[in-house]
């Protein structure tokens, strides 16, 4: 059997184990997945550690997307958002399939394991599932969190222009200046923002707690935009709402927690995803 996980703390009541294991049971993959809530230092070695056990791979949340990075070999996409979230151990240590580098004195070093980024695709796959064309958009994404780098790297490689709008103005400009062709601000010209958008990202956390509260004005969003809202909990949120009533295409938070996942399996299990059952899973699990 193998076992992949998670690694967050706190790692509270995930919703990756029923997803993932939803898709082990629909394609007969005999497989487990199991949450790990290392202490706030221990990132790094929990990941030496489920390598010498055996595990498989694991997701990463938060507070260790960062952490994580010196443990692996990050790809490129993940390098440059600079969070990893998605660990691959490849072959069990120790088998006839593991490989050795060789390194310049002619001994022999494990590799360390690849780390992936899979919230990027979480963004991207979210909109493609809903027929939303990306290249040549005008994008905006309103965060510069982890969530808000995900996205705004995501969507310039799938050819949109980027703008980022943050409460925080220079955490804006900085991200602005690791992507391509992105411009950062600040919220106080929001409405014209949404206005010009095709494309519009929440990687906010504004509508979680206060179920009312909205990142944009209801009478800037329009029928030729398309909005995701990174915020799951609730599933329909006020700015969800909205988006509906204007006659623009609503995307939930649970699909760019679907397609984080379902990424993240296929690089596991070198399999297309079973993304009906996966996402029936999901859910179910959010009511
Ligand atoms: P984060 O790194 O803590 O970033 C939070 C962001 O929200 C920052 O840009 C922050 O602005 C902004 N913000 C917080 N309160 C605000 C307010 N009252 N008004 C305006 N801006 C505010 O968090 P994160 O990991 O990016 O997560 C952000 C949201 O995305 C959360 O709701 C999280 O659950 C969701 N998320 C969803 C998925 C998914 O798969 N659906 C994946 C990841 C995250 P400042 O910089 O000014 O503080």
């Amino acid at each position: 059997m193998d076992v992949y996980g998670l690694i967050g703390n706190p790692v509270g009541h995930s919703l990756s184990p029923p997803m993932h294991e939803a898709g082990y049971e629909a394609l007969d993959i005999d497989a487990r997945y199991v949450t790990f809530e290392p202490g706030l230092d221990a990132a790094a070695r929990a990941v030496d550690g489920a390598a010498a056990l055996g595990v498989r791979g694991l997701n990463v949340t938060i507070p260790f997307k960062r952490d994580v990075l010196d443990a692996v070999d990050p790809d490129p996409l993940a390098e440059r958002i600079g969070a990893v979230n998605t660990i691959d151990f490849g072959p069990v240590s120790g088998t006839a399939d593991t490989t050795d580098d060789r390194t310049a004195d002619g001994g022999t070093a494990e590799r360390r394991p690849s780390g992936y980024n899979t919230d990027a695709a979480g963004v991207t796959r979210a909109f493609t599932h809903h027929g939303v064309e990306l290249a040549g958009a005008d994008a905006l994404v309103i965060g510069a969190g982890g969530a808000g780098r995900a996205a705004a790297f995501a969507l310039a490689d799938a050819g949109a222009t980027v703008h980022v709008a943050n409460r925080t103005v220079d955490r804006a400009v900085a991200l602005a200046d690791d992507v391509p062709g992105a411009t950062g601000g600040g919220l106080a010209d929001m409405a014209d923002r949404v206005s010009a958008a095709d494309v519009l990202v929440n990687a906010t956390s504004v509508g979680m707690e206060d179920p009312d509260s909205t990142p944009v004005p209801a009478e800037a969003l329009h029928s030729d935009l398309a909005v995701l809202d990174a915020v799951y909990t609730p599933i329909e949120t006020r700015l969800l709402r909205d988006a509906v009533d204007r006659g623009a295409t609503a995307v939930d938070g649970a699909w760019m927690l679907l397609f984080q996942g379902i990424e993240a399996f296929e690089i596991w299990t070198g399999e297309a995803a079973p993304v009906e059952a996966m996402n029936a899973a999901l859910r179910a699990e959010l009511g």
